[in-house]
């Protein structure tokens, strides 16, 4: 694809998110708030769709990972003993043409020259750091002792929770502790719609484990985490690994890998899976003074523990989803004529809606009262949709275009006008295929889960 043709394949999808619901700008009517979204109905339903699933695989299908669900407001000295407050920077540069800050690796290059990437400009400041952390004030006295931080990642909180939660889970390396929750960066040039947000949400696990096991580990992570995008439906040839080199890794890790997904606007990271030695426990046994280390009953060894972090990001993977499952075909109208067709291809599983439900008319009583009657039937097993307004076929396309992977229809066959044999039978419609089969309502509760597992 071209340029310009993943361009507007880009603008489309934007404008699809809004028009149908699944993410809107942040404080719209006052004019946004810029690198800060807001999920409607639709984004959050596939957010947790890929948040729960996420935590199936990673804590409750696992024996060796349990869960944590830390604070957002963190104490300083966590983040002073990480490095955050000292080295979480980017490098500055401001434009004195037209004022805007910039990040230095994002200058334009002319004739050897810096330049303005807005205005063209060449007066530029010499970088300067900038911290990505978002400061706050806790209680009603302003002075240092009260600045307080908003997270910029998950990790931290598992670090500083480490030896509590190793006590009560009497886990044995190597073992896991997972979260899921809110992070902030005040990002320089929050850009390519939700992907390099403000606020955003991580899935981080640390793995901990002896250090001689670190590095089959991370291979064995990167493994694990590519076959989780591609069985939440993403494709496997619009993934990459990069295997980050040495000279750009964090100063402690031994190897990170950054798996990387080819977006319209380029192929950017989804999740970097880093072996992170010892570093982190490390550092906060220095600034804190606790024993944060391990006993192995089995070698009566004392020490503290590696780890390696998968650490994904939800906005980013959910911006992946429905970039890759976003397609146009043809499909024919109500008279026949072959149309463009916007369909969603998501795996069902992430599928907001997994299944609509529409009585042919609406002026039927009796076709109404039977859809409600398989609404009811249906719901305590999966997010279901009712929709009786218009023709059928554009309640087909309405849900094509919000990637539900099934329809069914209640006709008049379902009443049983049209012979006995048919009572209580209904069409069930395959959004990727569009053909329908004929199935029995009592059935529903069972094929449609079967289908979508
Ligand atoms: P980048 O280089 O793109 O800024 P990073 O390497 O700083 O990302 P990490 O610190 O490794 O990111 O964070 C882990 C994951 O958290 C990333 O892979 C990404 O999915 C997510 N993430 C990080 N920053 C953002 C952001 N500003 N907006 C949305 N997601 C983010």
């Amino acid at each position: 694809m071209s340029g310009k043709e993943n361009a507007q394949r880009m603008e489309k999808i934007v404008s699809l998110c809004k028009r149908r619901g699944f993410i809107f700008q942040s404080s719209e009517i006052y004019g946004g708030l810029n690198g800060v979204w807001d999920y409607g109905p639709l984004g959050v339903e596939l957010k947790n769709n890929l948040k729960q699933y996420w935590w199936q695989v990673m804590v409750r299908e696992r024996d060796d990972v349990v869960g944590l669900d830390g604070a957002i407001l963190t104490h300083p000295a966590v983040l002073k003993a990480s490095g955050h407050v000292d080295t979480f920077t980017d490098p500055m540069v401001d434009c004195r043409t037209c004022k805007a800050r910039l990040r230095a690796d994002q200058l334009a290059e002319k004739n050897g020259a810096r330049q303005c990437p807005n205005c063209g400009g060449k007066d530029l400041t010499e970088a300067r750091p900038f911290n990505l952390m978002f400061q706050t004030q806790m209680g009603a006295s302003a002075d240092p002792a009260s600045i307080a931080y908003l997270r910029p990642e998950t990790a931290q909180s598992i670090f500083v929770q480490f030896k509590n939660v190793l006590d009560v889970s009497r886990k044995k390396l190597p073992f896991g502790i997972a979260q899921i929750g809110k992070a902030f960066r005040n990002e320089i040039n929050p850009r390519n719609f939700t992907f390099r947000s403000r606020e955003f949400e991580q899935m981080e696990l640390e793995y901990f484990c002896r250090p001689e096991q670190g590095m089959d580990l991370l291979a064995y992570w990167l493994k694990e985490r590519i076959r989780f995008y591609e069985e939440i439906g993403i494709s496997r040839k619009r993934l990459h690994v990069l295997d980050v080199p040495e000279k750009e890794r964090a100063f402690y890790s031994k190897g990170t890998f950054d798996i990387e997904y080819e977006f319209p606007f380029g192929r950017q990271e989804l999740e970097g899976v880093a072996y992170r030695t010892d570093y982190d426990l490390q550092q906060h046994i220095k600034a804190s003074g606790k024993p944060l280390d391990y006993f192995d009953e089995e070698t009566k060894e004392r020490f503290v523990p590696h780890v390696v972090e998968p650490s994904a990001g939800v906005d980013r993977t959910v911006l992946a989803l429905i970039c890759d499952a976003y397609d146009e075909d043809s499909a024919p109208d109500e008279k026949g004529k072959m149309e463009t067709r916007i369909v969603i291809r998501f795996h069902p599983r992430m599928a907001p809606i997994k299944c609509a439900i529409f009585p042919l008319l609406r002026n039927k009583e009796a076709l109404v009262a039977k859809a409600r009657e398989v609404q009811a039937l249906l719901r305590p097993h999966m997010n279901v949709f009712y929709d009786e307004g218009g023709a059928i076929g554009r309640r087909y396309r309405r849900q094509d275009e919000i990637g539900t992977p099934f329809g069914v229809t209640i006709d008049f066959e379902t009443l049983g006008e049209k012979g006995e044999g048919l009572r209580d039978t209904v069409t069930l419609r395959d959004r990727d295929s569009m053909k329908q089969e004929r199935v029995a309502i009592k059935d529903l509760p069972q094929l449609i889960p079967s289908k979508i597992r």
